[in-house]
């Protein structure tokens, strides 16, 4: 009687066990089918405006609680952005191999990572042997262009950091500010200066000062000659848009 109690227990619980992870794998699935369907419409949306082509879809996730990394089968490189995504609600897109890692499910996240999906496959742009100062430039237009995107998502978007003083002109102020928040200066830097051009890049746009082609050359230009992404970032930031 004791043993078949215990045969009882023990199957009912390994049942419900297999039960729960089949349940977690169905949610995994329907998740990714839904989270990846949001993402290829802002893809589609963003390319229509800006006739764009759209080489490749990535592979879309939703890094809930529940998803395992090794369960994707990528490279032990991309587990940092994976991690990050699951525990900071962070959000990536890479484009080789193609997948975007969604940790904060809502439209800014999903357009943002959207358009650096589409910056960095139409634009082909590599990080290769540039200077310092080029390498922040594209780090800050591919930022950009991001928060440009989410804006074409919902436009009610503002940047976080537009109470901080301009971290060009005010750098020791700056520097002091994110000392004091424990930010990484770097950080602060692209995200402070790429969705303050952003913002003005947007507000440029829907009042037509910035024309859709121009907008498309941002998408499209691998910023391949010497400082290029620097003399792009300094005509942005100077009104030069021609
Ligand atoms: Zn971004």
């Amino acid at each position: 009687m004791f043993l078949r109690i215990s045969y009882f227990l023990l199957y009912t619980i390994l049942y419900k066990n297999l039960k729960s992870q089949k349940n977690i794998l169905y949610v995994s699935k329907n998740l990714k089918r839904l989270i990846e369907q949001e993402v290829y419409d802002a893809i589609d949306e963003i390319a229509d405006e800006f006739k764009l082509n759209v080489p490749i879809y990535p592979e879309v996730y939703y890094v809930h609680k529940n998803l395992k990394f090794e369960s994707l089968g990528y490279v032990k490189e991309h587990k940092e952005s994976f991690q990050i995504s699951k525990y900071e609600n962070e959000s990536f897109s890479s484009f080789k191999p193609s997948f975007i890692f969604i940790g904060t499910w809502n439209t800014w996240h999903i357009f943002e990572e959207a358009g650096h999906f589409l910056h960095i496959s139409q634009s082909n742009l590599k990080i290769g042997k540039r200077s310092q100062h080029d390498v922040l430039a594209t780090h800050v237009l591919d930022e950009m262009i991001g928060y440009f995107c989410s804006k074409i998502g919902n436009s009610s978007r503002k940047p976080m950091f537009r109470n901080l003083p301009d971290a060009i002109h005010e750098r020791e102020k700056c520097i002091k500010i994110t000392e004091k928040n424990g930010w990484d200066f770097y950080e602060f830097l692209v995200y402070q200066q790429g969705y303050g051009l952003g913002e003005k890049l947007f507000n440029y746009y829907i009042s037509n000062i910035i024309s859709r082609k121009k907008i498309k050359k941002l998408f499209t230009n691998p910023l391949e000659k010497k400082n290029e992404a620097l003399l792009t970032f300094h005509k942005l930031k100077n009104n030069i848009l021609e």
